[in-house]
């Protein structure tokens, strides 16, 4: 018999694959995963087609295509009036996880700790680990899941090398504030302590609200590796790609790892997304766009017995059952799929010590009548 040793040993299949394979099992309405479950626009799929014919078949430059890098520059600039070098400090990644995995590799060391905001997205901690850190958790609580930043200084240690944010966040759907990042800012000035932001929802923020990202803040923009993901800006999570932005330092370490983890990324969806975003009015709708879907999904809800966290961002609505049942989430979540035909994924899967709030997550990026459909169902609960 071989012996493998397992680097991951607590780790299972995540549960974003075995909530949407149970939802297919059991032929139920599938608002676990987060994807839509209609159609990018058809543009899109022609100009993949158009760079095909017109020859966008070989690798890509290992850190993204030019065009690509110039006109993610230009999105960023139009948006948040700061500039990051195409040449020096942008990378085109294969999605947002890819980028998460290859800043951390670049960084962490073996005893390294890098604080993490639990819930939180389940492939932070499992990178973290593999890579020989430390995870240090900061667990948010319920309904608000705010930070209270005197708590996480008291995580510090000699060893904290990096900080995770997640902002609007995956899966409670709060976001930061100004005054949380100016609170951050006087935590790690003067120390050399980096930060990994993860942005994917940069644009589904919702009533009127501003999305802070780090890139606003000089003291927090020179120590920090910015992901975001095509999959969310585009309605077309299956494609893959993403990039990140730091600092010329920082990208560069993040680019020798990146050479020789992917070396480059799809090379005509490259050309595709890059003529499709040069045109503003093609992402600028997003937030009302998911604004309607999470209150059309939060009014259909009302009727029922969950009660209804606050979403102030992404595509994710949170609610608690503990009116309904005192069973486990898990437990929960399987019945919901099981006897009433609803995948949905239980906030336990976020924490690394399956903390329980009885809680469970809804994904809202789904047709209306799909979200009717679910909340008829839900209603019967
Ligand atoms: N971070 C968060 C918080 C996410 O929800 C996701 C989405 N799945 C990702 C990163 C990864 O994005 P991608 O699908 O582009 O890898
Ligand atoms: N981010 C998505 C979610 O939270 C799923 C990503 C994945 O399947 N790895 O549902």
């Amino acid at each position: 018999m071989l012996n493998i040793q397992s680097k991951l040993p607590g780790v299972g299949t995540t549960i974003f694959s075995v909530m949407s394979k149970l939802a297919a099992e059991h032929n139920a309405i599938n608002l676990s995963q987060g994807f839509p479950d209609y159609a990018c626009d058809p543009k899109l799929v022609e100009l993949v087609n158009k760079a095909m014919k017109d020859g966008f078949n070989q690798y890509a430059p290992m850190p993204g295509a030019n065009f690509l890098k110039e006109t993610i520059a230009e999105k960023v600039e139009k948006l948040y009036n700061i500039k990051y070098n195409p040449e020096t400090e942008i990378t085109v990644t294969a999605g947002g996880t890819q980028a998460i995995f290859t800043a951390l590799a670049a960084i962490i060391n073996a005893g390294d700790e890098v604080i993490i905001f639990e819930p939180a997205y389940d492939s932070y901690a499992p990178t973290v680990k593999l890579l020989g850190g430390l995870v240090k958790t900061y667990e948010l609580a319920p309904p608000a899941y705010g930070i209270d930043w005197d708590m996480v200084k008291k995580l510090f240690t000699a060893k904290t090398r990096m900080i995770i944010l997640n902002t609007p966040q995956n899966p409670t759907g709060s976001i930061l504030s100004s005054d949380d990042m100016q609170s951050l800012i006087k935590l790690i000035s003067g120390t050399d302590i980096l930060i990994l932001s993860d942005e994917v929802y940069e644009h589904l923020i919702y009533d009127e609200q501003k999305h802070q990202s780090v890139m606003l803040y000089p003291e927090l923009k020179q120590r920090s590796f910015i992901v975001a993901s095509f999959g969310k800006l585009l309605h077309a999570t299956g494609w893959k790609l993403g990039y990140c932005l730091a600092p010329e330092k920082l990208m560069k370490e993040f680019r020798k790892v990146h050479q020789f983890n992917v070396f480059s990324v799809n090379s005509p969806m490259q050309q595709a997304i890059a003529e499709y975003i040069k045109e503003p009015k093609n992402y600028t709708g997003l937030a009302s766009f998911f604004q309607q879907k999470r209150d059309y999904f939060r009014d259909l809800l009302a009727e029922s017995r969950f009660k209804l966290l606050p979403c102030n961002g992404s595509y994710f609505q949170c609610a608690s059952y503990s009116d309904i049942s005192d069973e486990k989430d898990t437990d929960f979540s399987m019945r919901l799929i099981k006897e009433f035909g609803v995948a949905t994924i239980p906030v336990s899967a976020f924490y690394q010590k399956s903390t329980d709030h009885k809680i469970i997550r809804f994904c809202f990026a789904k047709e209306n009548a799909t979200l009717a459909q679910a909340a008829e169902k839900l209603k019967n609960v």
